[in-house]
C-alpha cells in the first residue's frame, strides 16, 4: 500500500523526492565546491597581497602614488617619474625588495621630496601609478596638489631627539625640522613642555606630507625624525 496506484501518483511524488533529495545533495555539493573555491582563491589572494604589500612596505614612495598593491601592478618600471625630478629624489628599488624591484621611492636622509610645485613626478608617469593628489581635513577642508601630498607621516623619537632629557644628555634647544619643513606651524610645530622649560617638535599627520625633509635637516645620527610610509597606516 502506498507503492502503487492506478494513476502511479504515489510513485511520482515518491520520485520526486528522491529526486528532489538528489537535486539538493547535488546543489549541496556544487555549492561546497565552489565556496571552497572561493575561500582557496581568496586566501591565495590575500597572501599574494601580503606578501607584495609585505616587501614593499617600508618604501616610501613618490607623490601620489596609488595604494601599494595597486602601485606594484600599475607601474611598469619604465622610469620616466625618476627621469623628470629635478632634485633627483627618486630611487629605484634593487632586488631585495623581491616583487617591489625596479619601482621609484624616496630615502628622505639621503635626498628628500622638495614637493615641486608642479608635482613633475606625476605628471610625467604615463601609467596613473601617481596621481595628482587631493586631500580633505578632518574640518572638511580639501587640499589639492604638494600640499595634498600625502607619502607617510613623520615620527619623532623622544630617545633620539635633542630636546629630550636622555642619559648623558642634557635636553638643549633645537627646532631644525620645524624650520626645513615646507609647511612649519602646520604640519610640525614646537610646544613646550609641561614646566615651560623646553619645547618639543610635535607633528600634526593631518597636514604632514612624508616629504621628509625635516629628516634631512634633523643633526642627530641616526636622525631623531623618520617617515612612517602610507601603506603602514592601511
Ligand atoms: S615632487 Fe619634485 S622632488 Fe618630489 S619626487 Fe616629485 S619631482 Fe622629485
Ligand atoms: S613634518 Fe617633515 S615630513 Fe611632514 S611635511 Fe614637514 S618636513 Fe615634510
Ligand atoms: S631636528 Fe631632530 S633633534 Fe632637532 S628638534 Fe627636530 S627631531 Fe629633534
Amino acid at each position: 500500500m502506498g507503492r502503487s496506484s492506478a494513476d502511479g501518483s504515489p510513485l511520482i511524488s515518491q520520485g520526486l523526492v528522491f529526486m528532489s533529495s538528489r537535486l539538493d545533495e547535488h546543489q549541496g555539493r556544487s555549492e561546497f565546491f565552489s565556496s571552497a573555491k572561493k575561500l582557496a582563491l581568496g586566501f591565495f589572494a590575500e597572501r599574494f597581497e601580503t606578501l607584495a604589500i609585505g616587501l614593499g612596505s617600508d618604501l616610501i614612495r613618490p607623490p601620489g602614488a596609488l595604494d601599494e598593491l595597486s602601485f606594484l601592478s600599475c607601474c611598469t618600471r619604465c622610469d620616466k617619474c625618476i627621469e623628470a625630478c629635478p632634485q633627483d629624489s627618486l630611487i629605484k628599488a634593487d632586488a631585495k625588495t623581491g616583487l617591489a624591484i625596479g619601482t621609484p621611492y624616496i630615502d628622505p636622509r639621503t635626498t628628500p621630496c622638495y614637493l615641486c610645485t608642479e608635482l613633475p613626478c606625476i605628471t610625467a608617469c604615463p601609467e596613473g601609478a601617481l596621481i595628482w593628489p587631493t586631500r580633505a581635513t578632518n574640518g572638511g577642508f580639501s587640499r589639492s596638489g604638494p600640499a595634498a601630498v600625502f607619502i607617510g607621516t613623520a615620527e619623532i623619537s623622544s630617545e633620539l631627539c635633542l630636546t629630550y632629557e636622555a642619559p648623558n644628555r642634557t635636553p638643549m634647544s633645537c627646532q631644525v625640522c620645524v624650520d626645513r619643513c615646507p609647511y612649519p606651524g602646520i604640519a610640525i610645530k614646537m610646544k613646550p613642555n609641561l614646566d615651560q622649560t623646553h619645547a618639543h617638535p610635535e607633528v600634526v599627520s593631518e597636514f604632514c606630507t612624508g616629504c621628509g625633509l625635516c629628516v634631512f635637516g634633523c643633526p642627530t645620527d641616526p636622525s631623531a625624525i623618520k617617515i612612517i610610509p602610507k601603506q603602514k597606516f592601511n
